[in-house]
């Protein structure tokens, strides 16, 4: 970097000469203190605004204009935002089946509003949408493993951990963190790769995703009972699946202590080499679809001891990925603590 930037100093404009200098100062700096002058990524993209699932939906795009806002404070100036591509089909094929994927996009309507259940509806943009949520968390597995940044976070929508290799269900039409974990092990090469889900609802398609395969490790937090009525903790898969359900009204205490007395110490066996997080917010005390009582000082806490575990196995390797949270002040304010925690690094 130093070497383009002398190349491009020889020719440059005289009022180039500043950012240059200032550019070279920082590097100097940072290679004087043994570190680099890395940051967090950002990824979005506004097709992500686009998906609409109807009136009265509460995926609503107004979540993803309150995450943004929040992450628009003067505070996140240093993220380093980029856009999300659309991820490739063989992203998607490591995850779900062609049938699942033809079956998904194929239904997205040229007109007004197609239902694959109940609540989960597609829109005109809900195939570009979804392709750049899976893409954005592709992307950032590629940013982070070749060390452009020390983590990054999607702000992306549709969400994705309820999406199962074969199944579109509970507003998620393809699994992004399940498609980022996959992509780091298959094109990076990386042995060992993990997801964490502290959303409130079990990430019944991650867990379908990787319950049959070793290298891979699936832990979650979540309200039981609740939608969708998986994630028992007697669901292991080959012990590499850790479920620790809470009952409705469980605040931080027993959130942690699912965290240190079960998950933390479980992640910390399996070495990860990459840890993604299903980072949902819909267990904020405010949250209007789950009862338990969560709140920022909660996810900015789980997101340090995140960090301190891939510091620990996978050279600071994390990516986060926005699942839910549905109260628009609630989530803004957690997004907010949790990259905050993440730029802390
Ligand atoms: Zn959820």
């Amino acid at each position: 970097m130093m070497m383009r930037a002398r190349r491009r100093n020889r020719g440059a404009p005289r009022a180039a000469c500043g950012y240059l200098r200032q550019e070279c100062a920082t590097l100097a700096r940072a290679l004087l203190l043994g570190t680099s002058h890395m940051t967090t990524l950002l990824f979005s993209h506004p097709a992500c605004l686009e998906h609409d699932p109807g009136p009265h939906h509460p995926e609503s795009a107004a979540r993803l204009r309150a995450v943004l806002a929040a992450l628009d404070d003067p505070e996140f100036a240093g993220l380093e935002r980029r856009e999300a591509p659309e991820a490739a089909l063989d992203d998607l094929l490591r995850v779900h089946s062609r049938r699942h994927v033809e079956r998904t996009l194929g239904a997205v309507p040229r007109f007004g509003h197609v239902g694959i259940d109940a609540d989960t509806i597609l829109s005109p943009a809900s195939g570009s949408a979804a392709l750049r949520s899976a893409g954005a968390v592709a992307a950032a597995v590629d940013a982070i493993v070749a060390k452009e940044a020390d983590n990054a976070f999607c702000a992306v929508r549709p969400p994705g951990h309820h999406a199962e290799p074969e199944r579109a269900m509970g507003f998620c039409l393809l699994n992004n963190a399940a498609i980022g974990a996959l992509r780091a092990r298959e094109v990076h090469g990386l042995a060992r790769a993990a997801v964490i889900d502290f959303d409130v609802h079990h990430g019944n398609g991650t867990q379908a995703a990787f319950e049959t395969d070793g290298s891979l490790f699936y832990a979650s937090t979540h309200q039981s009972p609740l939608y969708p009525g998986t994630g028992a903790a007697d669901e292991t898969g080959v012990g590499n699946i850790v479920n620790v359900p809470l009952r409705p009204m469980s605040g931080s205490a027993p959130f942690r202590l699912a965290m240190t007395e079960r998950i933390l110490p479980a992640l910390d066996a399996f070495r990860p080499n990459l840890v993604v997080v299903s980072a949902g917010f819909d267990g904020h005390r405010s949250d209007p679809l789950a009862q338990l009582l969560l709140d920022e000082q909660d996810y900015a806490w789980v997101t340090d001891k995140l960090l301190e575990i891939a510091a620990r196995h996978a050279e600071g390797r994390l990516v986060a990925t926005l699942e839910g949270g549905y109260d628009l002040t609630a989530l803004g304010a957690s997004v907010a603590a949790h990259v905050r925690a993440l730029m802390s690094v």
